[in-house]
């Protein structure tokens, strides 16, 4: 089985996901959860509540597969699910929508999030931070 879209059924709600490989994404599912991390609540799950299914399989083209994922995301409205599998922004909207985010430096500077590694080399931040430091005396 490759190339699929499968949903899991959670006592917490419903979850849908892609993947090339279903072995190896139950797999890598199961690795998370046996993890240290998760020990504790590994032992607290019933797998049996769990209940894994293919909506949709043999999806050659990658894209494909993230347009079906999406086309179910919207469809089911998984609650599990945080992120848009297929965004809505077009190549071009992305690029500009980050050519043009900012961020609020330490500084108190706001400079393009695509100068960040050059705005902390800049004499500039380097010394308004000189002078917060010497505001907090840290
Ligand atoms: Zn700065």
């Amino acid at each position: 089985m490759s190339n699929c879209v499968y949903k899991i059924e959670t006592p917490n709600g419903l979850y849908v996901g892609s993947c090339k490989s279903l072995k190896r994404r139950k797999q890598s599912h199961k690795n998370f959860i046996n993890k240290k991390d998760y020990k504790i609540y590994r032992n607290n799950i019933d797998f049996t509540k769990y209940i894994f299914s293919v909506l949709e399989e043999n999806i050659e083209d990658p894209l494909e597969l993230r347009k079906r994922e999406q086309h179910f995301i919207d469809e089911l409205k998984p609650p599990l699910n945080s992120r848009a599998a297929h965004s809505t922004l077009t190549h071009k909207e992305y690029m500009k929508e980050y050519l043009t985010r900012r961020f609020n430096c330490d500084c108190g500077a706001t400079p393009l999030t695509q100068n960040r590694a050059r705005h902390f080399r800049s004499k500039k931040h380097e010394t308004k931070i000189e002078e917060i430091k010497k505001i907090f005396q840290v």
